[in-house]
Parts: structure tokens; sequence; C-alpha cells
């Protein structure tokens, strides 16, 4: 699980890290609203804690940043203000959950499982593009038109899913290294042109119109052949 903190005091986003690390997430830290904002856009998290009182852009713009641009991850919020107005506020502008500084631990790791359990839940169906639906719970692929399936291994799947969800747009290897390896890999972009290659295998065999093509230097692309 992929964890994005958008904090602004260095000590406690670090101590966040410690304790998310020692629970085997993976941590990535932000210390302004403008830079977490286009963290969470790369769509490549399994939840977001959010500060509210953040420089550049506020933790309720944020996320009505995030929302507006269909990134659908759960979100945490974190203030030192404990008015209801903050919080009342904070879930309308469709965060998943709310805490007050200072909170436990405990209470701080028991929230995030609730919300990416409920993220599981609610995601699990259907992601399309063109004629090729992507089932998120089954880990395959189909063709509307053949009627072919095929499954799909995790790198292939996390690969696809990242590119569906950022369909129209173009997605960078960078972007695709952090999503199949994490952030402090070492994995050459090669590892994601492998894997590249066998998803487009994997979509030409169940007859789909879809391809990932390559934009030279940029990245790839999901596209329908007419
Ligand atoms: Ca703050």
């Amino acid at each position: 699980m992929r964890i994005l903190i958008v904090e602004d005091e260095y000590s406690l986003a670090d101590a966040l890290r410690e304790i998310l690390k020692k629970e085997k997430y993976t941590v990535d830290i932000s210390d302004n609203g403008q830079d977490g904002l286009y963290q969470a856009l790369t769509g490549i998290y399994d939840a977001v804690v959010l500060d509210v009182m953040l420089p550049e852009m506020n933790g309720f713009e944020v996320l009505q940043n995030m929302r507006a641009e269909g990134i659908k991850t759960p979100v945490l919020m974190l203030t030192a203000k404990s008015g209801l107005d903050d919080k009342v506020q904070g879930l309308d502008c469709g965060a998943d959950d709310y805490m007050t500084k200072p909170f436990q631990t405990k209470e701080l790791l028991a929230r995030l499982r609730a919300i990416t359990r409920r993220k599981g839940e609610i995601e699990s169906s259907v992601i399309t593009f063109g004629d090729m639906e992507l089932n998120t719970n089954m880990g395959e692929i189909s063709c509307g038109k053949t009627g072919k399936s095929m499954k799909l291994g995790v790198k292939e799947f996390q690969l696809l899913e990242l590119m569906m969800k950022n369909k129209n747009q173009i997605v960078t290897k960078e972007q695709i290294v952090e999503k199949l390896w994490g952030l402090e890999s070492d994995s050459e972009y090669n590892n994601a042109e492998v894997y590249v290659s066998f998803t487009r295998k994997k979509i030409k065999f169940i007859g789909s119109k879809v391809s990932i093509k390559a934009v030279r230097g940029l990245g790839y692309i999901l596209e329908e052949a007419k």
C-alpha cells in the first residue's frame, strides 16, 4: 500500500513515515498543498493523509481539486482545529475520515485500514476504455466485441489500471516505475518496457482495438483504433 502524507510539520511527517513504514506501507511526503495535489493526481496512492493548514494551498482546496479531477483515493484529514465546522467542511469536500491533532498512533492506523478497506469494496468494479474492460476484482481484461478475456499478472494489472485511470493522458515511465516498484526502487526503466510489452500481447490476444502507444521521450498513452 502506498500512502501520501501532505503535512508541513516535518517532525510529525517524519514520525508518521516511521510508523507507517513499520506497518509495511510505502510512504511519500509532501510539505505543501500544491505539491501534495500534484502528487495525489497521479492516482498511484491507496490513501492520502492530508493536513488542513498547509502552505500554498490548504487541505480543503487540495481535496476539492482531487475530487474535481476524479481522483477517488481515500483521504484522512488531519487538523489542529477541533471545531465542528472544520469537520463538516472536510467531509463536504469529500474526505473519508477526519482526525484532530494530537492523535494516537493506533487510532490513525485503524482509521487508515478502515478507509483503504472501504475503497477496496467500492472499487471492486470495472474500468472501461474503448472496447476493453478491466475487472479490478478478477484482475483480468476482456473485450466486449470478441467476448475473450485474459488474466493479468500483478505488474501488468497495476500498469493497465494506472493507464486506464489516466486515460487520454500520457503516463510517464517515471509514473509507471513508481506505481510498480515504488519511489525508492532502483529499477531501470527497461523493466517498465518489458511489462508494457507483455500487456500489449494480452490486449492483442483478447482482440481489443485498444493499444498502448509509446510517445517518444515522454511515456505511453492508451489509444483505440477506429
Ligand atoms: Ca500544518
